[in-house]
C-alpha cells in the first residue's frame, strides 16, 4: 500500500472527501404493535478507498440502514450522500451484495454477473471479455458456464460479489454477504474480499452481526446498539493485515467492540 493510500485510509468522519455520507438519518416503521424506531440520528461516513464495517445486534437496524443507503427504503430523516450527490432511489453506482445470493437460477454465473441494462449497450466480446475477468477476480474462473444450483454457497456469493462489481460502482455496499456460509468458507472469502479491495481500491462498507469479520476487515467500526437503532461509537482499528484473531492486539480490539455492543 503506498503512503499516499495510506493516508487516504485514516478516513474522516465528515471530511468532504467522503465517498458516502449519512447524515441525520432516521427510519421509524409502522409495526403491527406500533411505530419501531428501526434509525435514530444516524451520522457517519466513507471516505474514497475505505472499508467500514458496521456491526450490532440483531434488529439494532443494520438491514435498514443498508437499504436506505443502497436507496431501497426512504428514510423518514434526514439524507444520505454519494459522492456528494443526494441518493433518491437505486443506483448503478452502487454494488450491492445481500445475505441472499439473489441469482437467477435459469442464467450460468457468467450470464448472472453480466445481467444489466448497462452491459446491453457494450460490445457483447468486450463484455464477455469484462465477465470473465470479473470471474476470475473472484476465483470463479472456471466455473463460467456453471448454474447456480451446481455452485456452493460461498461459490453464489463469489458470483453475487462479481455481479456487483460489474458496474464498477462507486461503492461496495454488503449486507451480511458472509453470513450463510460455514465458519472455513467464511474466512476464505474475508481474505478474498480483502484482496479485491486492495486490488481494485473499492470503497466498501459492510454491515455485520460478527463482531469478529468486523475487527478482521475494517479501517473502522461503526458500532450500533439497538431500540431505537443508533451509533453507540465508532472505533479505529489500527491492526495491520492481515489480521489473525490469535493476536493479542487483535484480542484486545475485539473485546472492546463486543464490550461496546453487550
Ligand atoms: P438488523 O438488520 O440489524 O437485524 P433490521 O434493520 O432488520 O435490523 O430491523 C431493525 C428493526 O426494525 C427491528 O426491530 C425490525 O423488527 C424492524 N423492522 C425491519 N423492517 C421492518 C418493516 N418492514 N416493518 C416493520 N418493522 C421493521
Ligand atoms: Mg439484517
Amino acid at each position: 500500500m503506498s503512503g499516499e493510500d495510506a493516508t487516504s485510509r485514516m478516513g474522516s468522519s465528515t471530511g468532504d472527501d467522503a465517498r458516502v455520507a449519512v447524515q441525520g438519518v432516521s427510519k421509524r416503521y409502522d409495526g403491527a404493535q406500533g411505530p419501531v424506531r428501526a434509525l435514530s440520528n444516524i451520522n457517519f461516513s466513507v471516505a474514497n478507498g475505505e472499508f467500514v464495517c458496521v456491526v450490532g445486534p440483531s434488529g439494532c437496524g443494520k438491514t435498514t440502514l443498508f437499504r436506505v443507503i443502497a436507496g431501497l427504503e426512504e428514510s423518514t430523516e434526514g439524507r444520505v450522500l454519494l459522492d456528494g450527490k443526494m441518493i433518491n432511489g437505486p443506483t448503478s453506482d452502487l454494488g450491492l451484495v445481500f445475505q441472499e445470493y439473489y441469482l437467477f437460477p435459469w442464467l450460468t454465473a457468467a450470464e448472472n454477473v453480466g445481467f444489466g441494462p448497462d452491459h446491453a449497450e457494450t460490445a457483447a466480446d468486450e463484455r464477455d471479455a469484462r465477465v470473465q475477468e470479473l470471474l476470475n477476480l473472484v476465483g470463479l474462473g472456471g466455473s463460467a458456464d456453471s448454474y447456480p444450483r451446481d455452485l456452493s454457497g460461498g461459490m453464489k456469493q463469489r458470483v453475487s460479489l462479481a455481479r456487483a462489481l460489474a458496474m464498477d460502482p462507486g461503492l461496495l455496499l454488503m449486507d451480511e454477504p458472509f453470513g450463510a456460509v460455514d465458519a472455513q468458507t467464511k474466512r476464505m472469502l474475508q481474505d478474498e474480499l480483502l484482496d479485491i479491495w486492495q486490488e481494485t481500491g473499492k470503497t466498501i462498507l459492510l454491515v455485520t452481526h460478527d463482531v469478529a469479520e468486523a475487527v478482521r476487515l475494517a479501517d473502522r467500526v461503526v458500532v450500533m446498539a439497538a431500540d431505537p437503532g443508533r451509533i453507540r461509537t465508532v472505533v479505529d482499528v489500527d491492526l495491520p493485515r492481515p489480521r489473525t484473531r490469535t493476536d493479542e492486539t487483535f484480542g484486545a480490539v475485539y473485546e472492546r467492540v463486543l464490550g461496546l455492543i453487550n
